[in-house]
């Protein structure tokens, strides 16, 4: 296994055209589960193929350990790989094909037969060693592929390029569970790229995510939850993403159409001296009720929405929309609601990135 080094690495399809890939400095640990999330046309699928020598980077190197592997074909970079769609050989048996990555390498039989059958036994392929993979459903098809890709013990890496698109989503959930635990067991470097940002929390250690070709952070699914680096992160991670709202800033508050909210000291003393457009963020699921005799802010609702374990508000604070995640039990009444934005969970940005 080794550590992912992108070294100025940035990428123009075109001499003088866009940059698919905006120039980057990033190392990812040896061993870490690493996610590449980002909306259609991010850049993911390049990045990826540059990590696994499809696409030769413009600028830049990529390195594996020590080794600078900018220069070397995907078959000399020692690397697993899954796809969208299974790439298997459909004549021989699900055991054969799991085998094939280890024969191509010159292990012994006995080498192969005891990795064949715990990679076999973790994946739930056990059942069906000895039948001819073209007999099998699309998900175990595609279960072949991700077992032939984690198959070797001697990669620098495995790259996974949305592996989970073609699988039966009642049997998604437990596919990303079961990769969660291969890695665990495993403890193989592992990218994986996905537009999908359940699969990227609950598969990856750290997740990256893009937008136009950049990299806007790398984080821990909670790092990314409770602090998000950049408003479009906030936004695209969370059910429904975060509140951002204009402000300004004056002393320790941030005033949204008149409405002053208390921030952290420390962050408003940062936004004031960055300056620039400031907006104050929110998730959802932090704005609470206030209390009986409590001072709140009004906030106009529009719209309830009841989906079984929470109430979704959508309603106004001044001009601006907001969202607002209430237990079930909380009751709304006609006038609207007085909410409370509990001072640790507001975040100031400027410019839409996370100050302080
Ligand atoms: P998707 O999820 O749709 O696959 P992505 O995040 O993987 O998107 P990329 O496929 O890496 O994004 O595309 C990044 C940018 O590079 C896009 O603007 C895309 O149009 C462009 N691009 C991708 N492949 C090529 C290519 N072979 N030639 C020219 N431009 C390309």
């Amino acid at each position: 296994m080794a550590r992912i080094e992108l070294n100025q690495l940035a990428h123009q399809y075109a001499p003088g055209g866009d940059y698919a890939l905006q120039p980057m400095q990033h190392v990812w640990e040896d061993g870490g589960a690493y996610a590449l999330l980002g909306p259609s046309g991010c850049g993911k699928t390049t990045l990826l193929n540059i990590i696994s020598g499809l696409v030769q980077p413009s600028e830049g190197q990529v390195l594996f350990g020590e080794q600078n592997v900018t220069q070397l074909a995907p078959e000399q970079r020692n690397i697993g790989q899954v796809f969208q769609f299974p790439v298997i050989y459909d004549t021989m048996s699900v055991f054969d094909n799991l085998a094939f990555p280890l024969r191509n390498r010159r292990h012994g039989e006995d080498y192969v037969e005891q990795r064949v059958q715990h990679i076999a036994g973790m994946l739930g392929l056990d059942d069906v060693l000895t039948r001819r993979a073209r007999n099998l459903t699309a998900d175990a098809k595609q279960k072949i592929s991700l077992g032939r890709g984690l198959v070797r013990e001697d990669v620098a890496a495995v790259l996974f390029d949305e592996p989970l698109t073609v699988i039966d989503p009642h049997l998604k959930w437990q596919l990303r569970r079961k990769l969660r635990e291969v890695h665990e067991q495993l403890n193989l470097t592992l990218v994986y790229v996905t537009h999908d940002q359940t699969e990227a929390m609950t598969f990856a250690d750290k997740v990256v995510v893009m937008l136009a070709g950049q990299v806007l952070q790398v984080g821990t699914p909670q790092a990314l939850f409770e602090r998000p680096a950049h408003t479009f992160v906030g936004y695209f991670i969370g059910s429904p993403g975060m509140n951002f709202m204009d402000c300004q800033v004056e002393g320790s508050e941030a005033i949204v159409d008149g409405e002053r909210i208390a921030v952290d000291p420390a962050m408003a003393d940062a936004a004031a001296k960055a300056g620039g457009a400031l907006q104050l963020g929110i998730r959802p699921g932090l704005i609470r009720p206030a209390a009986p005799g409590e001072t709140g802010h009004r906030v106009k609702v529009d719209s309830v929405e009841d989906l079984g374990d929470y109430q979704l508000v959508s309603g106004h604070l001044g001009q601006h929309p907001l969202k607002i995640r209430l237990e079930e039990s909380e009751k709304i009444g006609s006038d609207g609601l007085q909410v409370v934005f509990p001072r640790d969970n507001a975040l100031l940005y400027a410019d839409d990135k996370l100050v302080g």
